[in-house]
């Protein structure tokens, strides 16, 4: 008898996105910290939506805050 029985393999990968801000306990986004900003933009220099940061609200807001701050200075883009 064949084996109708057909096996999904679609599942999904359950990843707890954390904020890696709150991971690594940093509680302030230093304006000047380029290296940092950096990594919550796109190439164009825009900011990365949360849901795909996976940043927690305050972090989203306090680096919100830090690349306005940082575009001024012309630091960021
Ligand atoms: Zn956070």
């Amino acid at each position: 008898m064949k084996n109708t029985k057909v096996k999904h393999h679609r599942r999904k990968v359950i990843r707890k996105k954390t904020c890696r801000l709150c991971e690594n306990k940093i509680y302030d986004i230093d304006f000047k910290d380029v290296e940092l900003i950096k990594r919550f933009q796109t190439e164009g220099g825009k900011i990365l939506p949360r849901r795909i940061t996976g940043n927690c609200f305050i972090h989203q807001k306090k680096l919100t805050a830090a690349v306005k701050r940082a575009r001024i200075l012309a630091l960021v883009l």
